[in-house]
């Protein structure tokens, strides 16, 4: 598989770099100082396009994916819903998944919520999470996800300190007791490998709006 990386000088570009070197082609890749033509060789040299950078990019990444006709898959957050509705209207023409995180463990930690909320009626929702000072977003794509599962209001609590990688902690509590489920993250390969599996896996699609549910579903038959 040829692979395109959209924001390769960033830190997810630099990870998802090295696990396409090991497994893949890497055609190369654009950052903000790329050109146009540049832009185009990378698109059109791509059997599919990866993407880790900022909304704008990514939505061009989706409008040159479509003009050549190949998959995307975009692990970029801080979208508005304006965004995605572009990111839909791009998705009928090229099979493109979005997930604002390509861990597994995340995926399952949203399974163990939505079960917990069914018994844990009574028990106040909130999530706190911690990444490195140089996350421009907050609270966190992670976050929002996760907030999404449930239906009763979550607090959440953003903190941007040092290097880390990416926390999320979520707590039910109670009166007299409290529920702790918390997700880590050591290091950025886990994101790299989860978006290159989507990607492998969305090269056969027909086009349209997929998310990692959905290949979690049919890979591994995981009911989330
Ligand atoms: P970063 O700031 O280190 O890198 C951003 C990259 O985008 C750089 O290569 C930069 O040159 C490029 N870029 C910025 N503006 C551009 C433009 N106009 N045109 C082309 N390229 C441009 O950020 P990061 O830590 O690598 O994170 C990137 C994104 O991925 C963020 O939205 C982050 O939240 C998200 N992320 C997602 C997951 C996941 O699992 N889905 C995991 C980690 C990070």
């Amino acid at each position: 598989m040829k692979v395109g990386i959209i924001g390769i000088s960033g830190r997810m570009g630099a990870a998802l770099s090295q696990a396409t070197l090991k497994s893949d082609a890497l055609v190369g890749g654009v950052s903000s100082v790329t050109t146009p033509e540049e832009w185009e060789s990378v698109v059109k040299n791509s059997d599919v396009l990866a993407d880790f950078s900022v909304p704008e990019a990514a939505l061009r990444a989706a409008e040159m994916a479509r003009k050549y006709k190949i998959p995307l898959v975009s692990g970029t957050t801080n979208f508005s819903e304006n965004n995605f509705a572009r990111f839909r209207e791009y998705s009928r023409d090229i099979p493109l998944l979005h997930s604002s995180n390509f861990s597994v463990c995340v995926h399952l930690m949203a399974v163990l919520l939505k079960k917990c909320e069914k018994i844990l009626q009574d028990f106040d929702f909130s999530i706190t999470e911690r990444h490195n000072r140089r996350k421009k977003d907050a609270p966190s794509g992670t976050a929002l996800f996760l907030a999404k599962q449930i239906d009763k209001p979550a607090q959440t609590v953003s903190i941007r300190s040092g290097g880390i990688c990416g926390d999320h902690v979520c707590d039910f509590i109670g009166e007299n007791e409290m529920l702790t489920i918390s997700h880590r993250a050591f290091n950025r390969d886990i994101f790299a490998a989860g978006a290159l599996n989507c990607a492998r896996w969305l090269r056969g699609k027909n086009p349209g709006f997929y998310s990692m549910n959905d290949y979690l579903k049919e890979k591994i038959d995981c009911p989330i």
